[in-house]
């Protein structure tokens, strides 16, 4: 039996941030005895892209209604055909509806936070848009952990010579007249196995799966794979030499204007498309004070990442000196590093998320379960976080399903000393 998983150790440290919940939590579980979690800091400001800040009673009020209206979203239902962006704006409507403005900016900026909740939303949900996503869920330091290498290397797990990394599996043939799997990789190497557990992520299932798999996945996979949503945010970190933000900074959110996003901004628009409107929330990185990273969402992600530095450099400090230059001494990054996760052909999305036929489909459900070959054999597997029915989208889910099919597995093959 073999296990072939491409371990991303360093990118688990790249993307953990939140660990969303203590119940049920995999993550959680891991590693609160070992003082590596921390609660975060929520003051947030808004500068609205007339290049003023928001007021600080109203910005919280604009978010208060968010929150209230995004969190309730969480774990209800609300009909199987509604999107998460139908659910959120109605109701962002309705509450703006009866508020009371004290002028027509703030009147303006109440509507226009409107795209920003939008943006908001489809960073958590990571799709490019939130009419994407089905509203109703289910949803209610840590590789090092998981190998036992933390607190102390001395109880490790003896399985690092067992981990081989750097190896694209090109095809998975599953159901032979023997009995085995073959894993082929595109170095020509090939590996055979009685079981195998296999761990994509579903953008690479949607792209690849035709070719992946030998013979094909019967037609409900398939679907669950086409139905199953995947979109991709972005983070463009940025390196400032002098640090021109407070140290008690904790971030800002950017609300364009409905006026100015009527306008063109040639230099900035792609296919049609202004990626600049798409930069959200510019967040403090902790242990790096001279580094911010700032979030982008929506559908000109694949543009983004396809932009050079010097284009992405030159779009950001725009942004930057439209919205702050009359608040702070602005300084501009001297480097960025962009995410790729859209391009990248090993990930090809970021999180999935539930849409309205796969919620219908049970399609996370069906993605996870296991495939049985001609003898009625159980030969290949599925986690990762698009097969947890609940907890999809996070490292918590990821894990749990690995635990689900790692006990599959010694049911098959019963124990072992
Ligand atoms: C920017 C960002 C922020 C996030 N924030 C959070 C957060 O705060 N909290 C949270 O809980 N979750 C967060 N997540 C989500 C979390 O990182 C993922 O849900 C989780 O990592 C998924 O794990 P996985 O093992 O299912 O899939 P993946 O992490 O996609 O791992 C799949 C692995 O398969 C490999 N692979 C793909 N194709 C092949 C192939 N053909 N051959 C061999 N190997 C292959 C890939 O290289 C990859 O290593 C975030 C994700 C991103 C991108």
């Amino acid at each position: 039996m073999i296990l072939l998983y491409y371990f991303k150790l360093i990118l688990l440290f790249v993307v953990i941030e939140i660990c969303l919940s203590k119940e049920d939590n995999a993550v959680y579980n891991l590693v609160k005895d070992y003082n590596l979690l921390q609660s975060t800091e929520t003051d947030f400001r808004t500068f609205y892209s007339d290049g003023k800040e928001v007021e600080e009673n109203f910005n919280e009020q604009l978010f208060r209604i968010i929150e209230d209206i995004y969190t309730a979203s969480a774990g209800r239902s609300h009909g199987e055909d509604v999107s998460i962006g139908s659910y959120c704006s109605n109701r962002y409507l309705d509450a703006i509806n009866n508020l009371t403005f004290t002028d027509t900016r703030q009147r303006k900026i109440a509507y226009d936070f409107l795209e920003f909740f939008q943006s908001y939303v489809s960073s958590e949900e990571g799709a490019f848009s939130w009419f994407e996503p089905s509203a109703n869920t289910d949803f209610q330091q840590c590789a090092d952990v998981m190998m036992q290498k933390f607190p102390s290397t001395a109880s490790s797990l003896p399985i690092d010579d067992k981990i081989i990394l750097n190896k694209e599996v090109s095809k998975i043939v599953w159901d032979n007249v023997d009995g085995n799997v073959i894993v082929k990789c595109s170095d020509g190497s090939s590996y055979h196995a009685d079981q195998v557990i296999f761990t994509p992520s579903v953008g690479v299932l949607k792209e690849a799966h035709r070719e992946l798999f030998e013979p094909q996945l019967p037609t409900q996979k398939q679907t669950a794979i086409e139905k199953i949503g995947i979109g991709a945010v972005m983070k463009i970190i940025l390196l400032f030499k002098d640090r021109w933000w407070p140290t008690s900074f904790s971030g800002i959110s950017f609300v364009w204007s409905g006026d100015d996003k009527n306008k063109t901004f040639p230099r900035y628009t792609k296919h049609g498309k202004t990626w600049i409107f798409d930069g959200t929330a510019l967040l403090p990185m902790k242990y790096n004070p001279n580094v911010l990273s700032f979030w982008f969402t929506g559908d000109t992600i694949p543009i983004i990442e396809k932009l050079d530095n010097a284009e992405v450099l030159e779009g950001v400090n725009f942004i930057l000196q439209k919205f702050l230059k009359s608040s702070y001494n602005l300084t501009t990054p001297i480097s960025i590093i962009k995410t790729q996760w859209y391009t990248n052909p090993h990930f090809r999305g970021t999180y999935s998320y539930q849409t309205v036929a796969s919620r219908q489909l049970n399609s996370n459900h069906v993605l996870g379960q296991p495939l049985h070959n001609r003898n009625g054999n159980v030969t290949l597997m599925f986690a990762g976080e698009a097969t947890h029915t609940s907890y999809y989208a996070t490292v918590h889910g990821a894990i749990q399903t690995g635990y689900r099919e790692a006990e599959r597995l010694l049911k098959i093959i019963g124990p072992r000393n």
